[in-house]
C-alpha cells in the first residue's frame, strides 16, 4: 500500500521491473506519490476530463492522475521495459489507463482522447521543448489540448515566462505567451527525482486562451522568432536579413526601430511582423 492507492510503493516497483534508469531517454523518476498527486491537482479538477501523459516511465505521475479523479489518462511510453510496471497500475484502475507503446512525437492524440483533453507530463528533457512548442504552433487555435501541466528544467520554465527585457525572454516565451496563461506552479529540488538531475526544475501550467492575444500566422510567427533570437545580440535588421530584402521596410510597418534587438521587442510587435512578413510573402 502507498497512501493513495493499494499498489506497491514505487522502489519496489523498481525493483521489481529492473527498472533502471536510462539517461538517454531522459529518465528522472518521480517517486513520492505524494508530490505526484499534487502535481495532477496543479491540473485543475480531472474528473471530467481525458489526461495525455508522455513518458509514464513506472507510473509514479500517472498514479497521482488517477487518484486524483481523471476520467482517463492515455500514457505514452517510449520505454518497453515500463510496460508491465503499468499494467499493474491499469488493472488496478479498470478502464481508465490506456498506455500507448510509442515515441510522443509520432502520437495522433485524436485517435486516443476525448475532449475536453488536458496535458499533464514530466516530460523527458531531451523532447520536453520540441513537444511544447508543438503544442503551441498548431494550425488552428483552440487547440485539441486545454491546459498543459509539464514538468521542466527550471531554467526553461523561467524561459517560459519570461518577459521582454530579461536574459531569459526569447522564443519559448512569445509562442507560450501568445496563445496561453503561463504560470510557474511548483519549483522541485534534484533530490525530488530519482536519480537527481543535475538542475532544478519546475511545473509550468499553460491554459489556451480562446483566441490569440494578437493575430498572426503560427508558421511565420515561430520563424520570424526563431530567427530573431538565434542571433540575440544583433539588430534585427541583421538578425532577420534572411526573411527578405525589403525586412527593414517590414520592421518599419510592425513600428519596430530596425536596429532594436530582439529581447526588446513585446508579443504585440512581433504578431505585427509576423504579419507584415506574412503580407509580403502572400
Ligand atoms: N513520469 C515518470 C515520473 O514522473 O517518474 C517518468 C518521467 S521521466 C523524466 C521521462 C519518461 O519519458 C521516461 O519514462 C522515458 O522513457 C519517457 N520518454 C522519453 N522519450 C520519450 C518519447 N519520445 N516518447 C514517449 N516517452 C518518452
Amino acid at each position: 500500500m502507498s497512501g493513495i492507492d493499494d499498489l506497491p510503493p514505487l522502489r519496489e516497483v523498481i525493483a521489481a521491473h529492473g527498472l533502471s534508469a536510462k539517461k538517454s531517454l531522459g529518465q528522472n523518476f518521480l517517486l513520492d506519490l505524494n508530490l505526484t498527486s499534487k502535481i495532477a491537482r496543479t491540473a485543475g479538477d480531472l474528473t471530467g476530463a481525458d489526461v495525455l501523459e508522455v513518458g509514464p516511465g513506472p507510473g509514479g505521475l500517472t498514479r497521482g492522475l488517477l487518484a486524483s479523479g481523471a476520467r482517463r489518462v492515455v500514457a505514452v511510453e517510449k520505454d518497453a521495459r515500463c510496460l508491465p510496471a503499468l499494467a499493474e497500475v491499469a488493472a488496478a484502475y479498470p478502464g481508465r489507463l490506456e498506455v500507448l507503446n510509442e515515441d510522443a512525437l509520432a502520437l495522433d492524440p485524436l485517435a486516443h482522447l476525448t475532449p475536453p483533453i488536458k496535458v499533464v507530463a514530466n516530460l523527458p528533457y531531451n523532447v520536453g521543448t520540441e513537444l511544447l512548442v508543438r503544442w503551441l504552433t498548431s494550425e488552428s487555435w483552440p487547440p485539441y489540448w486545454q491546459s498543459l501541466t509539464l514538468m521542466f528544467q527550471r531554467e526553461v520554465a523561467e524561459r517560459i515566462v519570461a518577459q521582454p527585457g530579461s536574459k531569459t525572454y526569447g522564443r519559448l516565451a512569445v509562442l507560450a505567451q501568445w496563445r496561453t496563461e503561463a504560470r510557474i506552479a511548483m519549483q522541485l529540488p534534484p533530490g525530488a527525482f530519482t536519480p537527481p538531475p543535475k538542475v532544478s526544475s519546475a511545473v509550468v501550467h499553460l491554459t489556451a486562451l480562446p483566441a490569440p492575444r494578437f493575430e498572426a500566422d503560427a508558421k511565420v510567427l515561430q520563424e520570424v522568432v526563431a530567427r530573431a533570437f538565434n542571433q540575440r545580440r544583433k539588430m534585427l535588421r541583421a538578425a532577420l536579413r534572411r526573411l527578405g530584402p525589403d525586412i527593414e521596410d517590414r520592421l518599419k510597418d510592425a513600428g519596430i526601430t530596425p536596429t532594436q534587438r530582439a529581447e526588446e521587442i513585446g508579443l504585440e510587435q512581433f504578431c505585427a511582423l509576423a504579419r507584415a512578413v506574412a503580407t509580403r510573402t502572400s
